[in-house]
């Protein structure tokens, strides 16, 4: 069977830095990591890979918008991923996370929307974070060209602004790695849940085969420290026939 490939689209890069935070935090480069992040995450089911519209190695180098979306777009098309995800960060004043996708969008990309915010919402929810007003949108709802990401590509797409970056609470949990780590874990889960992928197996420790052997006490004195079962009960008769009060077996 041949893999489910996704698409992961880290907004911005080059000499777009997207939204930036008064203290310097650039939108790109937080895309950038959650980007590899889910990916990692991703790496965790069977079945499925990941491309990436631009990396650390080319964003340099990537034109800016609007001919970096075009890119983009003839990128994840030529590509032939089952799903396109496009990852930013919100700005303007506000707090929360939101979603979009295409106003005429598939079935699925609303299914994917539906399930990643699922996810989502339920891991914000552990950091007191909820949805931006409604999470999830359709296009029309949002006044950013970028969303033409959204449109033009032809697999099931979602785009998810991932908290505001200008927002100072916010911000302190997009440079926190391990904040980071948890989202992108919970966008992979929304990703796996969409296609029904499963996780890897993972090695189980071996337990040792031992058999259970018993220790048997006899008026509070061991008598026999450990015995297998087949050889217990002669044992015990034995003991029986010396001390009367208080047998007990244990296992040990
Ligand atoms: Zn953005």
């Amino acid at each position: 069977m041949s893999k489910v490939l996704i698409c992961l689209d880290p907004g911005h890069g080059g000499p777009d830095s997207g939204a930036v935070s008064k203290s310097g935090l650039r939108e790109a480069d937080v895309a950038l990591t959650l980007a590899e992040k889910v990916s990692a995450a991703l790496g965790k089911y069977d079945g499925v890979a990941v491309t990436f519209t631009r990396d650390r190695n080319n964003s340099k180098n990537y034109p800016a918008p609007p001919e970096g979306l075009r890119k983009r777009i003839a990128y994840a098309n030529a590509s032939g991923a089952d799903a396109f995800v496009s990852l930013h960060c919100n700005s303007g004043g506000g707090k929360g996370f939101e979603s979009f996708v295409a106003g005429n969008c598939s079935a699925f990309s609303k299914k994917m929307q539906a399930v990643l915010n699922e996810h989502i919402l339920a891991y914000l929810k552990g950091y007191g974070i909820g949805a931006h007003g409604t999470a999830a949108k359709v296009d029309s709802q949002s006044a950013r060209g970028r969303i033409g990401v959204l449109r033009d590509t032809k697999m099931p797409a979602v785009l998810l602004e991932c908290l505001f970056i200008d927002n100072p609470n916010e911000e302190k949990l997009l440079r926190d790695g391990n904040f980071l780590d948890g989202l992108a874990q919970s966008i992979a889960a929304g990703v796996a849940s969409a296609f029904g992928l499963k996780k890897k197996a993972t090695p189980q420790p071996v337990q040792p085969q031992t058999k259970p052997m018993h220790r048997v006490i006899v008026d509070g004195k061991p008598v026999i420290d450990s015995a297998y079962k087949d050889k217990l009960l002669a044992a015990l008769a034995k003991a029986l026939d010396k001390y009367q009060d208080k047998v007990e077996i244990t296992r040990r």
